[in-house]
Formats: structure tokens, C-alpha cells, sequence
């Protein structure tokens, strides 16, 4: 398995950490700093092993001279002086001599973080295409390479997987959490298991869906997810979101036949409609009209819903229940969290707007599990395999992570 980092020698080393640093800002205003936290076990241990801290991170796409102003990393900056308790500094430059400089003059315990990693596609794409002088170049400022983003992992870019393929690298705290979490939870789940699949995409899904199909119990669909479902049964969806793709209805159908007995399926809705943006009405399913767009499911769905969470002893939930950003259609996510916090069940939820819709709506203490891993939780409950982490170096004697 992954070498950990309690196991690599970093004492007094010169460290590259790569972070997921990629959190909701809006004018300059860092909105959710839950991604920054989730790092400080790294790096405080760090600190306390003398090390010269040099960290990475992406921060939004960069694909033209705007978006740099836009995608600084300055506010994780400052906040993350603030979460260390300590001086720390910053590099605008991404890659120059006076950076390599800076990095030289480091004492043990500094730690600078330099600016947005895909800056550096500006030039072609170089960080995202994992180009290989870049990788060598950040992974000349290192003796170790830790690789504690677990929410990029999923991808091979210069700065996670580029680098481990140049210097000794291993994985950090969260990642080896995550990774714990996720095979001891979701992948050796404590049967019976129940999966929530919701939220709008079924493009980005499908696999996932397929895979926990095999051995999941109930498999409970919510959102756009389930209106593509419900389309293929025949059921008036009248102007919902629904996948158009010849291939997915085909393969929607192909699942419905194998595995109709573990699928449940919204029984009422709330909606919306094409023509008037004030209209909200809750509906049955077989009383829809054409104009009547389905934006969040009502409480016989949950009641429903709640039967199989009852006979099971863990649930994975991702995807939302309904636009839970939309305070008019957040009563079925808001409900059902409420149902699970109940419940005494193992309880995991992964997925970007899944989890934030767990901590705005107070429940973030109240489940076994959230994921911070977004589309990399994702890739890896679907294929059990994270691209991003294929260079880090093996370490046959830790078996922990094998569970
Ligand atoms: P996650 O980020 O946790 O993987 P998703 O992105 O798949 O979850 O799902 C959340 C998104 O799905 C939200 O933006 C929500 O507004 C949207 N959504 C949920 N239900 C519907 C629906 N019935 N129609 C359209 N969008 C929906
Ligand atoms: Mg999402």
C-alpha cells in the first residue's frame, strides 16, 4: 500500500506538500475554510519535525489572463496564516530562479505556499497536461514529496502526480483518513447497505450506480438522477431534467430489468414550472403537467425512503435530494439529513454539494463520515483506483489500508 507519512523519514527534510486548497471564495471572502483545516494535522506535524515546508495547490480553472486574478491564492493565504498561528510567506511565482532562491533560504519549520498551481496552464496547459520539466522542477525544491490532496487525486497533474515520479514521496494525513474511512465504510460495508443516489447529473453517475448495484441492498434515487428512471418507466416527468443520451436511457433500461427489486423511486414531488418562476406546487408523481419541472421530492418519499435506511445497517448518500440551494426546494434534503441524523446507522456522505449540504444545514457532527473528496470520492468508490496517488511510493508493510 501508499507509504504513510508517520512512516517516511522527514526529519529536517526540505518538504513539498501538495493541498486542496480549492475552496468556495466569493469577492475575496473565503466562504467554507473546511478544505484549508482538513490540512493543518499535515502540516503542524511537519512543523514539528524541523521540516522546510514548501506547499502546492490548484485553486479554480486558469484558462485566461482574468482568471489569475480571479484564482489567487492570497485569501487561503492569510487564512491559513491565521488556522497556523504563525508567520508564513507566500510566492507569487510558481516556477523561477529567485523561487528556487526563496525555497534555499527557508529555516526548518517555515512554510511557504506558492501561488496557484494552474497558473501554470497558461503556458500550454502545463501543471493539468502533467508536464514533465514542470514536475521535475517542483520536485527539485524537495528531499520528500507529500501528497495530502485528496480531492485532486483523482487526476494526473504536474503537481500530484508529476512530482512523486521524481523524488520519495508518500501520502499525508488526510489522505490515508480518507482512504481508511472509505474501504472500512463504503467498499467493506456493514451490510445491509443502502445507497443514496440523488442530485442532477446521471452522465457522471452511471458507473458509480452500476458498481454499488452489484452489492448494495436498496439503492434510493432522488433528483435528476431519478427523473431519467422514471422517463424510462414511462412515468410523466412533463419539462424535468432528464438525461437525453440514447446510450444512458439504454443503459438505465438494461438496469431497471436486472435490478428493479433493489431501486426505489420517488413517490411525490415538489416542483417548479416553465412559465411562471413564483409557481411551487407539491405534486404526486402521477399528477404531473407538461410544464411542471421536478426540483425536490415530498415527504412520502422520505417516509418511504426511511423503510429500507431502517432495515440497513450503513448508508452512502451523494447527491442532493432536491436544488438545495433554492430555499424552496431544500426541504427534502433538509428532511432527509434529519431522517439519517436519526437514525443510528453508519452513515457516510461524500460529494461536493452533498457534504456542503450537510454542514449548512447543522449536521456536520451528526454522521460516521463526511468525504472531502468531491469527484475523487467518487473515481474511487467507482474504479477503487486514484490516478493522481499511482507514483507515490509502496510500502509493503503497512496492511492497514488494504482492509
Ligand atoms: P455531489 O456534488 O454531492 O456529487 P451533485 O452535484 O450530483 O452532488 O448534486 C447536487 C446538485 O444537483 C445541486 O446543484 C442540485 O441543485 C442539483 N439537483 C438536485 N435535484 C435536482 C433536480 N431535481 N433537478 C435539477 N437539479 C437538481
Ligand atoms: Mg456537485
Amino acid at each position: 500500500m501508499y507509504k504513510t507519512l508517520k512512516n517516511t523519514d522527514v526529519k529536517n527534510k526540505r518538504v513539498v506538500l501538495r493541498c486542496d486548497f480549492n475552496v468556495p471564495i466569493k469577492d475575496g471572502i473565503i466562504l467554507d475554510d473546511s478544505k484549508i483545516r482538513a490540512s493543518l494535522e499535515t502540516i503542524n506535524y511537519l512543523i514539528e519535525n524541523n521540516c522546510k515546508i514548501v506547499i502546492l495547490s490548484h485553486f479554480g480553472k486558469v484558462k485566461t489572463q482574468d482568471d489569475k486574478y480571479k484564482n489567487s491564492l492570497v485569501p487561503v493565504y492569510n487564512r491559513l496564516k491565521e488556522l497556523l498561528k504563525r508567520e508564513i510567506y507566500f510566492s507569487k511565482e510558481t516556477r523561477a530562479v529567485n523561487l528556487y532562491m526563496q525555497v534555499e533560504t527557508l529555516l526548518p519549520k517555515d512554510v511557504l505556499l506558492l501561488e496557484n498551481t494552474r497558473f501554470e496552464d497558461l503556458n500550454g496547459n502545463l501543471e493539468s497536461g502533467c508536464d514533465p520539466q514542470l514536475s521535475m522542477y517542483w520536485a527539485s525544491l524537495c528531499d520528500v514529496f507529500v501528497m495530502d490532496a485528496f480531492a485532486s487525486s483523482h487526476r494526473k497533474h504536474a503537481s500530484t502526480y508529476g512530482i512523486s515520479k521524481y523524488v520519495p514521496s508518500c501520502i499525508g494525513f488526510l489522505v490515508e483518513k480518507e482512504l481508511l474511512a472509505l474501504n472500512k465504510f463504503v467498499i467493506n460495508a456493514k451490510k445491509p447497505l443502502t445507497v443514496v443516489m440523488g442530485g442532477a447529473k446521471i452522465e457522471d453517475k452511471i458507473k458509480l450506480i452500476e458498481n454499488f448495484l452489484e452489492k448494495c441492498d436498496y439503492l434510493l434515487l432522488t433528483g435528476g438522477i431519478a427523473n431519467t428512471f422514471l422517463k424510462v418507466l414511462n412515468i410523466n416527468i412533463g419539462a424535468s431534467l432528464a438525461s437525453k443520451n440514447p446510450q444512458i436511457l439504454e443503459k438505465v433500461k438494461e438496469i431497471l430489468l436486472n435490478y428493479r427489486e433493489k431501486i426505489m423511486l420517488p413517490l411525490d414531488v415538489i416542483v417548479a414550472n416553465t412559465y411562471d418562476k413564483n409557481y411551487v406546487k407539491y405534486k404526486r408523481l402521477n399528477e404531473l403537467d407538461a410544464d411542471d419541472i421536478i426540483l425536490d421530492c415530498g415527504n412520502k418519499t422520505i417516509e418511504k425512503y426511511k423503510m429500507a435506511i431502517d432495515n440497513s445497517n450503513t448508508v452512502f448518500v451523494n447527491g442532493t435530494m432536491g436544488k438545495y440551494e433554492d430555499q424552496r426546494f431544500s426541504n427534502g434534503t433538509k428532511e432527509f439529513l434529519r431522517v439519517l441524523s436519526e437514525s443510528g446507522k453508519i452513515v457516510v456522505v461524500g460529494g461536493g454539494d452533498s457534504v456542503s449540504a450537510v454542514n449548512n444545514f447543522g449536521y456536520t457532527e451528526s454522521f460516521t463520515y463526511l468525504s472531502s473528496g468531491g469527484g475523487a470520492t467518487l473515481e474511487y468508490l467507482t474504479t477503487s483506483d486514484l490516478p493522481g496517488l499511482s507514483g507515490i511510493d509502496e510500502d509493503d508493510e503497512v496492511e492497514v489500508l488494504d482492509m
